[in-house]
């Protein structure tokens, strides 16, 4: 029985905040927290509504304010704290874990504001922090980066003697109605989608031109779709964690309407960082788009379809080459059913839950700073389908792209 903290009232917090509610013998105590509290007492009134979990309760903070977020750990002492804002907070919150004493997880790597560039070395810098502090601090728990990389995990404690050749791949085969609309956070979304490609191949990093990679893949239940190489947070820690892959890559689904959207977007400069004079005001200019565009959060009631994320690997097992897949589908209507979330929301707040409870019932545990494929995938996996997100393997079959080795 523990008390624990979301911090991020938005889609993913909002499915957090669900999920930990369903298993109050472990998160017995919970306080949703953001910048913006009527979000919080929003979410809590439906939760409560759905659940009848009693000990909830909502907080203001500016997820970048350390006094702040210290302040508020220490009224309310939470056991960990589940960040589910945005990834500029990551280090500010992780400094006020740090000063409280409370465990940390998050669902995205930390990322400046001023430069749209994500990578771990900021967040793995707290290592001997978090280390001497004898705290745990799990880093990327939502579906990718988070749920693939137990996959990967679990591919190489199972299926294989090494793994060599890994592909993510996220296809999100919805249709929400909306001409145009990110899944989550327009801002980190677009930020993530629009910087160069790049991939793993024999021991270094192969760099592309946004979007210059294309395949047709086949997702389970959906059928083939556009598919295009993106650099992913995860594949950073998974070629450290697994050296024997000599190849790592990240397949992403775009629609040619979204394509076309997103090329007018950047051509007229809407999807810029740095601030621009308006009207005697600065104005970033893809904060602005964000305000325009629909919110995530309220996707889910019309959105059809399902998503479908998994791994695609080869390998060696036992001196023989080896194929497997492992997948989730999620449909965007059982997801908003049950929490009142769209589908991307769901496939990550789930893992984030999930992972948390990993912690408190001390299946993953250790002081420093985790990527989740480094803690055994076992429990989290045994749960992973009765918690909402059913997973599926197979070996040995043939769903790949046409020169996949
Ligand atoms: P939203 O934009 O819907 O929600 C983010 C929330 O964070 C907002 O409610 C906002 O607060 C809050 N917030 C922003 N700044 C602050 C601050 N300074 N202090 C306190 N709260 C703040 O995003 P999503 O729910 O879609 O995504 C949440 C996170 O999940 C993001 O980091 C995203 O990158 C990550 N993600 C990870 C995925 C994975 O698979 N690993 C997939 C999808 C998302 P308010 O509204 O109160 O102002």
């Amino acid at each position: 029985m523990s008390k624990v903290l979301i911090i991020g009232a938005g889609g993913v917090g909002r499915v957090v905040t669900y999920k930990c509610a369903q298993h109050p013998d472990v998160f017995s105590d919970i306080m949703l927290a953001s910048r913006t509290r009527s979000k919080c007492d929003e979410i809590v009134a439906d939760v409560r509504r759905d659940t009848d979990h009693q000990s909830l309760s909502t907080a203001s903070v500016d997820a970048e304010n350390v006094p702040e977020l210290v302040s508020l750990i220490r009224s309310f002492q939470p056991k960990m704290v589940i960040h589910v804002a945005l990834p500029y907070q990551d280090l500010t919150i992780m400094d006020a874990c740090l000063e409280t004493g409370v465990h940390y997880l998050d669902t995205a790597n930390y990322e400046p504001k001023d430069e749209a560039k994500f990578e771990y070395k900021w967040q793995w810098a707290y290592q001997d922090k978090f280390k001497e502090a004898g705290l745990t601090a799990v880093l990327g728990c939502g579906f990718d980066p988070g749920v693939t990389g137990v996959f990967t995990a679990r591919a190489a404690k199972h299926h294989f003697d090494e793994i060599h050749y890994l592909d993510i791949v996220d296809c999100n085969g919805g249709d929400h109605g909306k001409a145009f609309a990110t899944n989550f956070n327009p801002e980190i979304n677009l930020r993530a989608i629009t910087q160069r490609g790049k991939y793993w191949q024999d021991g270094k990093w192969v760099e592309t031109e946004p979007f210059e990679i294309k395949r047709v893949l086949n997702y389970p239940e959906i059928g083939p779709r556009d598919s295009y190489l993106l650099y992913h947070e995860e594949l950073e820690s998974l070629t450290k964690n697994f050296p024997s892959l000599k190849r790592a890559r990240f397949w992403m689904t775009f629609g040619q309407e979204y394509l076309t959207h997103l090329r007018v977007i950047q051509n007229i400069g809407m999807a810029g960082i740095d601030p621009v004079r308006f009207k005697g005001v600065d104005i970033v200019p893809l904060e602005f788009l964000k305000a325009v565009l629909p919110d995530p959060g309220d996707l889910g009631e019309n959105y059809t379809g399902e998503t479908s994320i998994g791994c695609r690997i080869k390998g060696v097992k036992d001196g023989k080459p080896k194929t497997y897949y492992i997948w989730n589908n999620c449909s965007h209507q059982a997801a908003y059913d049950e929490t009142g979330a769209q589908g991307v929301s769901y496939t990550t707040g789930v893992p984030a839950m999930l992972g948390a409870m990993m912690m408190l019932q001390g299946k993953w545990s250790g002081a420093g700073v985790f990527n989740v494929e480094e803690f055994d995938p076992d429990p989290f996996l045994h749960r992973l389908g009765e918690y909402g997100l059913p997973w599926h393997e197979r070996s040995n079959v043939d769903l790949e792209f046409d020169d996949y080795q």
